[in-house]
């Protein structure tokens, strides 16, 4: 609306009626019409209206339209203001309706209502006259003081805001330019106003009162915007005491600001080219380094990449390029401590002060790998730590189980978000040298992954030819791994990477026999314990007896883990009374009554006396130690968790013994046969691999193709054991997978005992794998199963013949308690297995094994 253009509004306008809201000239307002009457002008009226005239309309406020189209119009304002409606918007949700926008031109009045409907139309005389707008000076001549009074509080309320907003800009240059007459309304429709006095204001027809009315308004809200920035000055004002605070900050710790923390980064980068500078790293890294850091230098701060950069660049001067440890080699040294750290174990003692020799004699070794293979807990892990400290080495243990990524090994590319150099990298970080122990544990369970087979990563470190360059993804540069001592242990060498095997010397360190496992016990394990709980031999005593209860009848396994588990479960159980005891005697008068009855409490709760079977015990003072008899093992740990059980289950035909190897050592398993009448069939239960299936059909049909020969009948004393017979096979502990050929000769013999219907002998156990022809054939392993045999109180074992050889790694004493039997073929298995022999008909042929 140019001011000049005088708008004459027609006579008879169109009425809106509003309720919640005042429309005052000069300002716009939005609108919801939803009312029937209000809808039909819309509709009618300003969307299909063509002309300029059509779009004003009288808007009439403090009038609510009924929402029936029927109700009789109510009593309207008389004063309302005309207004262009500038757009109109429809929607059909969530009911129909129209949102107008409006903009007010000048008040009128309501002279006559024409009609009602469809809406009210009404004959209208203009108020404010408009053309008085376009000649300012006159009626501020006329208004004189009052006028400049309001546009004085006008400006100074203005100017309280912020100006920066562009809008109060714009509000402030109108305040110059707008005639004054329209100030009242414009800056009552800004202001913070309520209805009530909106309405007020358009009811002021005459424009001296208008101002008059405004000017409180105005009044009111500077004092409101003042008062809001006092409280916020004094909250600024808070806030500024902080950073005045933090300046001298500042001076203590470092930089805050961001001038100031800019700088101190850019002090960390010209540090960090200073620490590369002088860091021993060789020519090629040392320039990676020197590029990298130019980069840096030129990176803003916030780049992400950034931090990565630094974080690389930090590694790289951390790692020990350079720095190494002075090896103290003496072998003779070497073998005390070996010795003094591990009882038994000799040949693998031998081995490593084999391999240690060398080392002293030739400085730069590129030897073999050693790796230790054997079950848990027979202490590879701790022989290499023994070698570390013999070397006067770093050691650092890299646990491999489940690695399946070979970035785990050899890092990520640094292009991947969260890249991270891999674990040979770090363990060089941790230990700060670059000849430091690596034990590589467990290899034999590394996994392959989708991401690469980490064993493939792993031949490159492990190769002496390669190692002195190895290069991890993150580093990007080559480093000299040549220098590090390599041990690897596994349990197995069946699922190490053919490959890794052949970078790798294997030494088989055996699981221990019950003998050994009371020495270790004695001489490592139990000091051990009572150190760690606290307690010295004077206040227990764990006699050798009740070692090797434990050992026998609560732990069945190759290594010593189990054991030492148990030794730390009775020092925590005597801890208890020991600490009890102090307390008891720290109470005077406790300590009158005499110390001597709290002691024999722990007499008779944990060593009876009629249970204490070595007799110096006896002569110990009665209080103390606490001795650890069968009585008190029973307490601590429970009822025993094995028995004696081997004799017991076989003591019916069908039952026999064999050995078996797992990664975790040797077992002895039972194998049992029954047969019913049936169409002869063989059911196999026990969780069985391929290759035992394939031995049990072998065994039958052996034995099928000798019934006559051994006059083995079935049930109807036929010669053909299949014939209405059914047979069913099962191999206890049916939860563990089996596989493996060397329960041939043992399927035979049960097979034998069944259908001869005589007991196999209780105390032979056998291993060996069978050919279709009768022969026994050599298999892995013997000395663990060997070992289990021991442990399970067996007295015989039946071995293949070629097998012999390997006894002589089995300890003297061993040895010496048992009769082993070598077998070539099975007649010499059977004979061996059944009291008085396996009667053979015919004459025996002679098989000579050419295999
Ligand atoms: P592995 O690595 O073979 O699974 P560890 O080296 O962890 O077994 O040995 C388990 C525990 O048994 C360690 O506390 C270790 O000191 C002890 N141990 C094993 N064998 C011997 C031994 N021959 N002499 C002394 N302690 C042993």
């Amino acid at each position: 609306m140019a001011a000049g253009s005088a708008i004459q509004i027609p006579t008879r306008l169109p009425l809106l009626l509003t309720h919640e809201s005042v429309l005052l000239p000069g300002s716009t307002m939005r609108t919801s019409v939803d009312s029937p009457r209000n809808m039909q002008l819309v509709r009618s009226r300003l969307l299909k209206g063509t002309s300029l005239r059509s779009t004003i309309i009288g808007v009439i406020p403090n009038t609510s339209d009924p929402t029936s189209d029927c109700d009789d119009l109510p009593n309207l304002h008389r004063i309302g203001t005309a207004a262009l409606a500038v757009q109109v918007v429809g929607s059909n949700w969530p009911k129909p309706h129209y949102t107008l926008l409006v903009t007010g031109l000048c008040r009128f009045q309501i002279l006559q209502l024409l009609k009602e409907k469809p809406y009210p139309v009404a004959e209208v005389q203009q108020l404010d006259r408009l053309e008085q707008f376009t000649n300012g000076h006159k009626s501020e001549e006329e208004l004189g003081e009052l006028s400049e009074q309001f546009y004085k509080y006008a400006v100074q309320l203005v100017e309280m805001l912020d100006m920066s907003v562009p809008a109060v800009a714009k509000l402030r240059r109108l305040l110059d330019n707008l005639p004054r007459e329209a100030l009242p309304d414009i800056l009552t429709s800004i202001i913070r106003t309520t209805n009530q006095e909106k309405l007020q204001i358009l009811d002021a027809v005459r424009l001296e009162e208008r101002f008059k009315m405004t000017i409180p308004l105005l009044v009111r809200q500077i004092e409101g915007l003042k008062l809001l920035q006092k409280t916020r000055k004094s909250k600024q004002d808070d806030d500024k005491r902080v950073v005045a605070i933090r300046p001298n900050r500042r001076i203590t710790h470092g930089s805050i600001t961001e001038d100031e923390e800019e700088e101190e980064d850019h002090d960390d980068v010209v540090m960090l080219e200073k620490k590369i500078r002088t860091s021993s790293m060789p020519e090629q890294a040392l320039k990676v380094c020197l590029k990298e850091i130019k980069r840096l230098k030129k990176m803003p701060q916030s780049m992400p990449e950034c931090a990565l950069t630094r974080n690389y660049l930090e590694l790289m001067v951390e790692l020990p390029w350079n720095k190494s440890t002075k090896d103290r080699l003496d072998i003779r040294a070497a073998r005390i401590v070996l010795d003094n750290d591990h009882y038994a174990m000799e040949k693998l003692k031998k081995r490593v002060l084999e391999y240690l020799a060398v080392r002293q004699l030739k400085n730069n070794l590129k030897g073999p790998i050693l790796c230790f293979v054997g079950p848990p807990g027979v202490g590879k892990t701790s022989v290499g730590r023994s070698i570390a400290k013999t070397l006067g080495r770093e050691f650092h243990r890299i646990a491999l189980g489940g690695v399946c990524d070979q970035s785990n090994i050899r890092g990520h590319r640094r292009t991947y978000v969260g890249s991270m150099p891999g674990r040979i990298i770090n363990g060089l970080k941790t230990v700060g040298v670059n000849n430091p122990v690596f034990l590589l544990d467990e290899v034999d369970k590394l996994a392959k992954g989708l991401q690469g087979d980490p064993a493939a990563a792993l031949l490159e470190v492990l190769d002496p030819e390669q190692n002195h360059s190895f290069t991890d993804h993150y580093l990007n540069v080559a480093f000299d791994l040549s220098q590090v001592l390599f041990i690897a242990t596994a349990n197995t060498t069946a699922t190490i990477p053919p490959a890794l095997l052949d970078r790798m010397e294997v030494i088989q360190v055996p699981g221990y026999t019950q003998e050994e496992k009371i020495e270790i016990a004695h001489r490592h394990l139990i000091p051990k314990q009572l150190e760690l709980h606290g307690l010295t031999p004077q206040q227990i005593q764990i006699p050798q007896v009740t070692t090797w209860g434990i050992i026998t009848r609560y732990t069945r396994e190759a290594g010593v883990r189990a054991l030492d588990r148990k030794l730390g479960a009775i020092c925590r159980a005597v801890a208890v009374k020991v600490a009890e005891g102090q307390h008891k005697e720290a109470k005077p008068d406790r300590a009158d009554v005499g110390e001597g009855e709290d002691c024999k409490e722990h007499i008779t709760e944990d060593a009876k006396p009629e249970s204490i079977s070595d007799t110096a015990d006896l002569s110990l003072p009665p209080e103390m130690p606490i001795l650890i008899d069968f009585h008190a093992l029973k307490d601590i740990l429970g009822p025993p968790m094995y028995d004696m059980e081997v004799s017991e289950r076989l003591n019916q035909p069908g039952v026999a013994i064999g050995l078996a190897w797992t990664p975790l050592g040797g077992e002895i398993m039972f194998v049992e046969a029954s047969r019913m009448d049936g169409e002869g069939q063989l059911t196999l239960t026990g969780q069985l691999g391929d290759v035992m299936k394939e031995s049990a059909h072998l065994a039958i049909s052996w034995l099928r193709s000798n019934a006559k020969r051994y006059q083995l009948t079935n049930a109807s004393g036929s010669f053909d054991l299949l014939d209405n017979t059914d047979i069913h096979l099962h191999f206890p502990a049916g939860a563990v997978t089996k596989d493996g050929p060397s329960a041939g000769v043992t399927i035979v013999t049960c097979l034998a005992s069944l259908f001869s219907g005589r007991l196999v002998c209780s105390d032979v156990a056998m291993t060996g794998e069978i050919t279709l022809r009768g022969l026994v054939l050599p298999v892995g392993g013997i000395k663990d199963k060997v070992l289990a045999a021991h442990r399970a109180g067996l007295k015989r074992i039946i071995i293949p013949q070629r097998n012999e050889k390997d006894l002589e790694e089995i300890a003297a004493p061993v040895r010496q308690e048992l009769t082993f039997v070598p077998a070539a073929c099975l007649d010499e298995v059977l004979n061996a297995a059944f009291d008085g022999g396996f009667a053979v008909r015919a004459s025996l042929e002679h098989f000579n094994s050419k295999l």
